[in-house]
């Protein structure tokens, strides 16, 4: 590549900001896996190096995990754990050592032959968290790798403060090394928004972007860089204007994270004293040091899907349990909204749910309070571990797709009937606990004023209901053009959701990703609704438009808008509602 040639990239936002600085390269290995035929004599001793190898990753994956425990606390630990767990077991061991012993190959050869198969068949899975396990699997298998062929790769140990990391991909003890060497930004060929790194990357609140394929194959050590977190952009060698431009920008997001520092403990409250509740949505507990240091009050959205997939099996009723306690005392004094299982029938043929099948449309298939339905006995062991929980701190319960009145009232039967059980085994349980229902299929949009009579609580998840609403696959690409949270079906749809909890005297909040667009607040606020929970990044922007607008002004904007049948006017008026 032309060394000061402009590239840019386009990736996966995994965490938000904006970082200049030098690249520090971590070139992907080529590792040669020609097969070297081993001498019969000399097979055991091949073996032996084999798992030698395997001995010091174990024994480096340890140290690591002691380490991140000590640096970033025992949520951190998954990533170390799932490493762990792939390097024990028995299969890799199994194939590789029978590979070495049958065929009398190397084990350089042996074991890159079996990682590749592995990763073939995690290539195949349609669940795209499953699938971005095949990374784990490779990261596993190049160190094994490079135990056996010695190191040549470059450490991060040896980066500068402020450096920009490029590379494949990182692993647990590279995580330790991010931190330590206080790096600016790290961008990656591989991953997802679900990746442990892209965690890690929001707990050390520096920007990164992942999923970028061919990055490390393009950019040179030491070259200048820009990563802008906030697009997903990775600027290799900018132009002075370009270079300038984001200066500038840095420097007014430093100014301004300063300034929202302080908003931190302040209440979301306007001007003329009308307060709203600013939540979070949970995905995982590693979140939840974020979640904590945001200023948020409480969950207002725990997708509890983490606990079925992390372990790939039904998950117990005491594993449950002991998680959401975790979370609830971890919370305390703030209230977690605790959402039953949504998954969809497409992901769970490993999890053994009843009525599986292929779907031709998963998303109007067995999802969510449908697959709970349908499988009574794993939906009261989930709300039995929720009402158990109860007993240790503040939770609420939601129920996800509901698409009538009458499913929340069986829904809400379930939870009778369980606590009923817990009683007559003398179980601790909040008694009194709140149930209430997501809002996100249109049929339960315009029937809320019903809904919102059986409910204590309305949650607009507005993910799906735009999905719904426009018949768009939210997931999509190909028609991501009409998903249009701006629409006037949309607007409609919300106004006459907080209208009716708000008839039925109970409150409403949102907890789609609407809900953390600061384009929107001041339109959601004169709309009325009650609270939004959005991702920790998103609590103090949202802070700051509320406490400087008045309710009045807001129900004005949300008029303006409303009434209006020209999109283009709409988007006028929201931003001339927000400074930014
Ligand atoms: C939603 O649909 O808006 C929502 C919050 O739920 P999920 O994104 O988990 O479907
Ligand atoms: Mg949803």
């Amino acid at each position: 590549m032309d060394k000061n040639k402009t590239n840019v990239f386009k990736g996966i936002i995994a965490s938000g900001g904006i970082a200049i600085g030098r690249i520090f390269l971590i070139e992907e290995e080529e590792f040669a896996i020609v097969p070297k035929k081993i001498q019969k004599q000399n097979v055991k001793k091949e073996i032996d190096r084999f798992q030698g190898a395997i001995f010091k990753v174990k024994d480096e994956l340890l140290t690591a995990k002691k380490e991140i425990i000590k640096v970033f606390g025992k949520e951190h630990v998954l990533l170390a754990d799932a490493h762990l767990l792939m390097l024990e077991d028995p299969l890799l061991d199994r194939d590789v050592t029978r590979k070495i012993n049958d065929e009398h190959v190397n084990a350089e050869y042996a074991l890159w032959t079996t990682v590749e198969k592995v990763v073939q068949s995690f290539e195949k899975i349609d669940d795209e968290y499953f699938r971005e396990r095949k990374n784990d699997v490779l990261e596993i298998g190049k160190r094994i790798m490079r135990q056996l062929t010695g190191p040549y790769r470059r450490s991060i140990t040896e980066a500068h403060n402020g450096a920009v990391i490029v590379a494949h991909n990182l692993g647990p003890s590279d995580t330790i090394k991010l931190k330590e060497r206080k790096v600016g930004a790290f961008v990656t060929d591989v991953g997802s928004k679900t990746s442990h790194i892209a965690l890690f990357a929001q707990d050390l609140d520096i920007p990164a972007v992942v999923g970028l394929k061919n990055i490390t194959a393009t950019a040179n050590h030491d070259d200048y860089v820009i990563v802008d977190g906030n697009q997903g952009l990775v600027i290799i060698n900018p132009d002075e204007k370009t270079l300038e431009n984001y200066q500038h920008e840095h420097e007014i997001e430093l100014q301004e994270r300063h300034e929202l520092d302080k908003l931190r403990d302040l209440p979301a409250q306007t001007l003329d004293a009308h307060k709203v509740v600013i939540a979070c949505n949970v995905d995982s507990p590693e979140e939840l040091k974020a979640i904590l240091n945001s200023g948020a009050e409480g969950i207002g959205l725990l997708r509890t899907e983490f606990m079925f997939l992390k372990e790939n099996k039904m998950p117990s009723e005491e594993s449950q349990y002991e998680a959401l306690k975790t979370i609830v005392h971890k919370i305390h004094p703030h209230t977690a909204i605790v959402r039953t299982l949504d998954l969809g029938g497409d992901k769970l043929m490993q999890l053994g749910f009843e009525g599986f099948m292929r779907e031709n449309n998963p998303f109007l298939g067995l999802r969510a309070i449908r697959l709970c339905f349908k499988n009574p006995e794993m939906f009261k062991t989930q709300l039995r571990a929720i009402l158990r929980a109860s007993a240790h701190g503040k939770i609420k319960i939601m129920f996800p797709m509901i698409a009538s009145v009458d499913e929340l009232i069986t829904a809400k039967n379930f939870v009778e009937e369980v606590k009923h059980e817990l009683k007559s085994k003398k179980q601790d349980f909040d008694d009194k606990i709140e149930t209430g229902a997501m809002i996100e299929i249109p049929s339960a949009a315009l029937t809320a004023d019903m809904i919102a009579c059986e409910a204590d609580f309305l949650s607009i998840g507005t993910n799906d209901l735009i999905q719904y609403t426009f018949a768009v696959d939210r997931t999509n690409e190909s028609v991501a053009y009409m998903y249009e949270p701006m629409h006037l079906s949309i607007l409609r749809l919300i106004k006459h959701i907080i209208d009716a909890g708000h008839n039925a005297g109970k409150w409403v909040g949102m907890c789609g990703e609407m809900a953390a667009d600061i384009s929107f607040t001041k339109m959601l606020l004169g709309l009325g609704l009650d609270e939004f929970s959005v991702p920790p990044a998103s609590v103090a922007k949202i802070k700051k438009v509320i406490r400087n607008s008045t309710l009045n002004d807001a129900k004005d904007l949300a008029n303006e808008v409303l009434s209006t049948h020209e999109r283009k006017v709409a988007v006028t008026a929201l931003k001339k509602s927000h400074p930014q």
